[in-house]
């Protein structure tokens, strides 16, 4: 039997972490098995769910690669994939828990059902339903229906037997049915609830692996006594471990970001976010974590799905995007960073060295797209400022001198690169009688304004000869002149 997996999202927001998290592995199982991954937009909850929220999903699933098989835009033979337009399919499978007697009209209102839990609660009994309605005869539910009442419907749950999920990842847990409640399959404006329309739509769609965060464990049992009562076969379940915050807390906007549109934003790459969301309850068979997505296609499977929960941890996704960064090559940085680096100023390509030799030489020291203009920015713009901590402490009066010297020679070198700049620093250090320190860093911030940067020398090689011998004139100028002159 091949594997169909779905992943579902009620379109109420934007997608988070953990909802990228539940589509990847989905999205993993399915392409490991060379299954179907299917995109259901479970839009039943009218007063939260809105056609943007949709719509961007499927955008940012897209962005990241995660394509479906079966879905909205791509169509598929189980179409249509929003709830909203499967309304009929509910009916159908509520007319037969209706003959099959598996479900009962419930007309009590939401008023007398708190009034009765609050009882319930004062007593010290738990809040459940009381089927009152339950053995309701004819005659009083005409009366009901009379005054206008409209049921919901409840699902008949057996007492004292107790149903177990063997849940691939948590093992089997199992839930008495006294802790059930005989809960609402249609609402009285004759809605589908969440358990019953996704209970219908995995049937209809063939779902064969329900993989979902641990939050759903709680429905699980309720779900399978539908599959029960529908006579269907239930697929295998498995619940993804919670996510939680570096403190144990529960992962809130508090602990920082958590919208995967915020990520990508920020110049994060998408095989980072996916990476690091595939190590957020899966590990890897060895030790290494920086893998690509084919790698992770390659390797993944549900035994290695752990049941602790994981914990979401920003810097180990910033870590995680610099590994990512230095896999690519300039070329696909430049391409990939086109955005950050036009909003900067720094395309279309100002005068200077070449940009994507710029870019290797900086990549090192980026996290992220966001980064790249600030670490390039000054092979193409004379510092404006030097750093304060780094001119009380290496503009000192002498710098002044040496820089001009540094200046002069470097003036008169005909094959100019990193090699003969250094060269020539070393020997004029040791005809000054100084360290090579005490000329390098002064020449650093003179070049690029600041006190670290990749290394010095290659700086130098791609600015070339000229720009640097006139960014090191006008640092001894500044220092002489004590700051800078109109
Ligand atoms: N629509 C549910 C949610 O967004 C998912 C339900 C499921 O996977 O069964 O949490």
């Amino acid at each position: 039997m091949s594997v169909r997996v779905r992943f579902s999202p009620s379109p109420t927001g934007t997608l988070h972490m953990g909802g990228a998290r539940t589509a990847l592995f989905n999205w993993l199982f399915a392409r490991h098995h060379h299954g179907t991954f299917i995109l259901r937009i479970e839009d039943t909850d009218t007063t939260r769910s809105t056609a943007e929220h949709a719509e961007n999903l499927c955008r940012v699933l897209r962005l990241l690669g995660l394509h479906w098989d079966e879905g909205p835009e791509v169509g598929g033979p189980h179409a249509p994939y929003r709830q909203s337009a499967r309304l009929p399919l509910y009916g159908a499978a509520f007319e037969k828990l209706r003959e099959t007697g598996a479900i009962y009209p419930c007309y009590c209102t939401p008023d007398e059902l708190e009034t009765r839990r609050e009882a319930a609660r004062i007593q010290g009994q738990p809040p459940r339903y009381d089927r009152r309605c339950l053995d309701m005869g004819a005659t009083e539910r005409q009366a009901l229906e009379r005054q206008g009442r409209k049921p919901a419907w409840r699902l008949h749950v057996p007492d004292g037997a107790r149903v177990v999920v063997s849940d691939l990842v948590k093992g089997e847990v199992g839930f008495d049915t006294a802790s059930l409640d005989d809960f609402i399959v249609v609402r009285s404006d004759g809605s589908p609830t969440y358990n019953f329309a996704v209970v219908v739509d995995d049937i209809e769609m063939e779902i064969t692996h329900v993989l979902r965060g641990d939050e759903h464990l709680a429905n699980t049992p309720k779900q399978l006594l539908l599959y029960q009562a529908l006579g269907a076969t239930p697929p295998a379940f498995g619940h993804l471990p919670m996510i939680l915050a570096a403190d144990r807390t529960k992962l809130s906007k508090r602990h920082g970001s958590v919208a995967v549109e915020e990520f990508l934003a920020e110049g994060l790459l998408e095989e980072a976010i996916l990476n690091y969301c595939a190590l957020l309850g899966w590990s890897p068979p060895d030790e290494q974590e920086v893998l690509s997505l084919h790698e992770i296609v390659e390797s993944f499977s549900l035994e290695r799905v752990n049941s602790a929960a994981a914990v979401y941890d920003l810097e180990k996704l910033r870590w995680m995007n610099a590994q990512h960064l230095r896999r690519l090559t300039p070329t696909q940085i430049l391409h990939r960073a086109d955005a950050w680096l036009r909003a900067a100023g720094l395309l279309p390509p100002l005068p200077g060295p070449p940009l994507d030799k710029v870019i290797d030489a900086v990549t090192e020291r980026v996290q992220t797209f966001a980064d790249l203009p600030t670490a390039i920015e000054y092979f193409y713009r004379r510092p404006t400022v030097y750093d304060p901590d780094g001119t009380a402490k290496y503009f000192v009066p002498e710098t002044a001198e040496r820089l001009r010297k540094a200046a002069e020679r470097l003036a008169t070198c005909v094959a100019f690169d990193a090699e003969a700049a250094e060269i020539l620093y070393r020997s004029l250090a040791d005809q000054l009688g100084i360290k090579a320190a005490q000329v390098i860093h002064p020449t650093r911030l003179a070049l690029t304004g600041r006190t670290v940067g990749p290394s010095l020398f290659h700086i130098m090689a791609l600015l070339g000869r000229d720009e640097t011998t006139a960014r090191l004139r006008r640092a001894a100028d500044w220092i002489t002149a004590g700051g800078w002159k109109p």
